[in-house]
């Protein structure tokens, strides 16, 4: 999953890319509203962080002008004593929103529900053949047994179950796995592909040669 955290605060923002990165997301960062709404229209997040007070541009005018083009969901952090902010936040479009100084946990996983209500998943736990993605947990089970994932094997594996049935091609893996300042190798993507083949089945990921995989 791939997520734009758009924040002015130096620490906050350090602090939450690296909570973000750690917990599996691909991350890119913005420090004001331009640039934020720039970033936030230029790609296809599967999640946006948005602070309310912004130089430049604003969270309510950077979420008015990304409505007009794309439903990506966003997620306000919002001041403590301001109960109108929020109000304001969900009729403009905000999907959710946390209260500043928040907590992570809670973040993290507002963060996650809010994921996969957008891709139409109301569960926790996906099954894919015998084995059981829970995506609240981030962790895969193979007949009641944990299986050791790398966090690029169970991003991948979370984005093709979150996109289950559908044919999701190299370029949008690509875009949704990896941030701005990630330079790896094209051929990666395939060798997360094999390994998790061969942790969960050769049948787990199915290829469409010359479009992309898919979770059938
Ligand atoms: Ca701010």
């Amino acid at each position: 999953m791939r997520a734009l955290l758009i924040e002015d605060e130096a620490d906050l923002l350090a602090s939450l890319a690296r909570a973000l990165r750690e917990e599996g997301y691909a991350v890119d960062t913005a420090t004001d509203g331009e640039e934020g709404l720039y970033k936030a229209e230029g790609a296809d997040y599967d999640a946006i962080l948005l602070d309310v007070m912004l130089p430049r541009l604003d969270g309510w005018e950077i979420l008015q002008r990304l409505r007009q083009s794309k439903k990506t969901p966003v997620l306000m952090l919002t001041a403590r004593d301001a109960a109108r902010d929020r109000v304001r936040g969900l009729d403009t479009g905000a999907d959710d929103y946390v209260i500043k100084p928040f907590d992570l946990e809670e973040l993290l996983a507002r963060l996650r529900a809010l994921i996969r209500r957008s891709a139409g998943q109301t569960r926790n736990v996906i099954e894919i053949g015998g084995a059981l993605l829970d995506t609240a947990a981030r962790t895969v089970t193979l007949g009641g047994n944990p299986v050791a994932l790398t966090a690029r094997e169970y991003a991948l594996l979370e984005f093709l179950a979150l996109h289950r049935g559908e044919t999701v091609t190299r370029a949008t893996l690509y875009e949704h796995l990896f941030d701005e300042d990630d330079d790896s190798l094209s051929n990666l993507l395939d060798v997360h592909v094999s390994n998790l083949r061969k942790k969960l089945g050769p049948e787990c990921i199915a290829t469409r040669r010359g479009y992309g995989y898919c979770i059938p």
